[in-house]
């Protein structure tokens, strides 16, 4: 029988191995944790659910949400969500991104409108994430919504390094892959017009997800890959190699080759929760609030009982921090970009390196089913 390893139990692991199911494959999901879903997982915390950041599941794809749904029924919030940003220079929130209403009640107004009347062009023409902006919506928004956030996100001095726009950034490429001009809200204050942005009406999340997709393969939790031999379709694991026939990992592909091209750069990011004794912190749409200054350390804080919607006398929020400390965002250069490319020309016939570390992409769920969809009919 086909013998299948899956390294990594998040949500890319347990997905692969879901739609992998009907083959009647022997399937091993390996997961160095003692629980399946990565940082989809939902735990509680004074009886409160969360996960690690927002989690929030977003698609242009009625297909995906289907899928996704028909396991986990998930409450569609793309009518009301709102999202807010704080602006240093302002001391103020606005509504995010940025809503053209909001400009005459800004400092600078004058001077905003003069330069939106000089952004003319339909296509900006530069592949670096402040040129890209700043050509949009002209420097001073670009300054008061963008700079600092994207700054302390990325932990770079400039945001001209940020020279690697296709992944996260797609919907502004052009079908010649020239960059789009990023436009200002108009109209309603409605974050997702067009997306369906949507979250699990369970408490406990996508984690029955993570039990039904793996229910037909071998789970080993706190089990973690010692040695990596892909290329000869084996792996050391508990002090023996065990051979595959296909392997598909979610690691990232440094780890998977043994950095023999030196490790891949990545940006993570710390959690706080904070629990206090009042029934909701946030107005009733809002569902994140981001901070597009230096002087927070923080990038954005959600309040969980937005997202899952339930009654109890206090609130957890959730704060975002980056952090070196681990490994969750790609970086979007083209120098990190070739690198990890270096590694993924080396992955061979029957090896699969998927998921967002797999991948070096800035991959969201949706995007992770979409992947596994297309496994299911390449492997
Ligand atoms: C802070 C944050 C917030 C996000 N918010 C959203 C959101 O709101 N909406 C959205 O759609 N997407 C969001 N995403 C993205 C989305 O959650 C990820 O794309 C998705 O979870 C990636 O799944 P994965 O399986 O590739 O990775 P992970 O969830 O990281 O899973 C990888 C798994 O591999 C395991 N592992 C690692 N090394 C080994 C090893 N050597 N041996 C065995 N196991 C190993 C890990 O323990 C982990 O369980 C967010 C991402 C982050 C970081």
């Amino acid at each position: 029988m086909t013998k299948v390893l899956i390294i990594g139990g998040g949500f890319a692991g347990c997905c692969a191995a879901h739609v992998l199911a009907d083959k009647g494959w022997d399937i091993h999901v390996v997961e160095r944790l003692p629980f399946l879903g990565g940082g989809v997982r939902t735990f509680l915390y004074g009886g409160h659910p969360y996960t690690f950041g927002p989690r929030h599941f977003l698609t242009d794809d009625i297909k995906l949400f289907d899928f996704l749904n028909s396991y986990v029924p998930m409450r569609r919030i793309d009518q009301v969500q709102q999202n807010l940003t704080f602006v240093g220079d302002e001391q103020r929130f606005f509504t995010w991104p940025v809503h053209k209403d909001d400009i005459s009640m800004m400092n600078d107004a004058n001077k905003i409108h003069q330069e939106l009347n000089e952004c003319t062009s339909e296509y900006i023409d530069t592949d670096n994430f402040e040129d890209w902006v700043a050509g949009s919506i002209g420097t001073t928004l670009y300054e008061k919504f963008f700079n600092d956030y994207s700054k302390k996100m990325w932990s770079v001095d400039s945001n001209k390094e940020l020279n690697y726009l296709h992944s996260g950034w797609e919907d502004f490429l052009g079908d010649d892959q020239k960059l789009k001009k990023m436009e200002l809200v108009t109209g309603s204050r409605e974050h997702y017009k067009k997306r369906i942005s949507s979250f699990p009406i369970k408490k406990n999340g996508y984690n029955d997800y993570f039990d039904i997709a793996t229910e037909s393969s071998h789970v080993h939790l706190d089990t973690e890959i010692e040695e990596y031999d892909v290329e000869k379709y084996r792996v050391k694991i508990d002090g023996q190699w065990e051979s595959y026939d296909i392997i598909i990992s979610t690691v990232g592909p440094d780890i998977l080759f043994r950095n023999i091209h030196g490790p891949l750069r990545w940006m993570g990011r710390e959690f706080m929760k904070i629990i206090l004794p009042i029934p909701q912190v946030f107005p009733n749409d809002v569902y994140f609030l981001y901070y597009a200054t230096s002087e927070e350390p923080y990038l954005r804080i959600v309040e969980y009982k937005q997202f899952y919607q339930y009654e109890a006398p206090s609130t957890l929020l959730g704060i975002e921090f980056p952090s070196k400390k681990n490994k969750l965002y790609p970086y979007p250069t083209k120098t990190d970009v070739a690198h990890a490319q270096k590694y993924l020309d080396m992955v061979p016939e029957r090896v699969f390196s998927i998921g967002r570390a797999g991948t070096y992409r800035y991959l969201d769920i949706d995007d992770i089913i979409a992947q596994c969809l297309d496994l299911k009919e390449n492997v």
